[in-house]
C-alpha cells in the first residue's frame, strides 16, 4: 500500500466536523444493541427517532444537512464515545480515504486532524480497516 512507505499522522482535535457532515452513520445490528444498552444504563434519552433501516442487520443514522448527528452531545462530544460504532472509531482510516494518497490528501481538506499528531504505522491502519464491518457488502 502507498502509506507502507511513508509516516501517517493524525490526532483527533475534537472539532466535531465529521459528525456535523451530511449523511449517514451506519451501524450493525450488535453496533446499534450496544449503543441502545449504553443510552439505557446512563439514562441518555433517545434520540435515534429518525433512525432508518438499511437492509437486513445495517441500520442508518441521518446527518441532516446544516445538523448534527443525534448522538453528539452539546460540547461537541460523541455521548456514547465508548461504544460509537466502527465507521466513527475507523475514521479516518476507511478504506475509501486510504486507496490513495490523493483520497488521503483531499480528506485532510476536511478533517484537521489528519497530518497532525501521533503517527500511525501501517499495520495499525490495515488492523483498523480489517475490522470494516461493511467489506463484504
Ligand atoms: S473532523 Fe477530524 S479532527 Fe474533527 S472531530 Fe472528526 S476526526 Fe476529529
Ligand atoms: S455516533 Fe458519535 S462519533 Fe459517530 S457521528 Fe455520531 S456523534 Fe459523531
Amino acid at each position: 500500500m502507498w502509506y507502507d512507505q511513508q509516516k501517517i499522522c493524525f490526532e483527533c482535535t475534537g472539532c466535531g466536523a465529521c459528525c456535523k457532515r451530511h449523511g449517514e452513520v451506519y451501524v450493525t445490528d450488535k453496533e446499534l444493541a450496544e449503543i441502545i444498552n449504553y443510552m439505557d444504563t446512563h439514562h441518555i434519552t433517545n434520540p435515534l427517532t429518525h433512525i432508518r433501516q438499511e437492509h437486513e442487520g445495517l441500520w442508518a443514522i441521518p446527518i441532516p444537512e446544516q445538523g448534527a448527528c443525534p448522538l453528539l452531545g452539546k460540547d461537541d462530544r460523541c455521548t456514547v464515545h465508548e461504544v460509537k460504532p466502527w465507521q466513527c472509531r475507523a475514521y479516518p482510516f476507511w478504506p475509501e480515504v486510504m486507496q490513495s494518497k490523493d483520497t488521503w490528501t483531499e480528506e485532510g481538506l476536511f478533517c484537521e486532524g489528519i497530518n497532525q499528531g501521533k503517527e500511525h504505522p501501517s499495520s495499525e491502519i490495515e488492523a483498523q480497516m480489517k475490522d470494516d464491518p461493511f467489506m463484504d457488502d
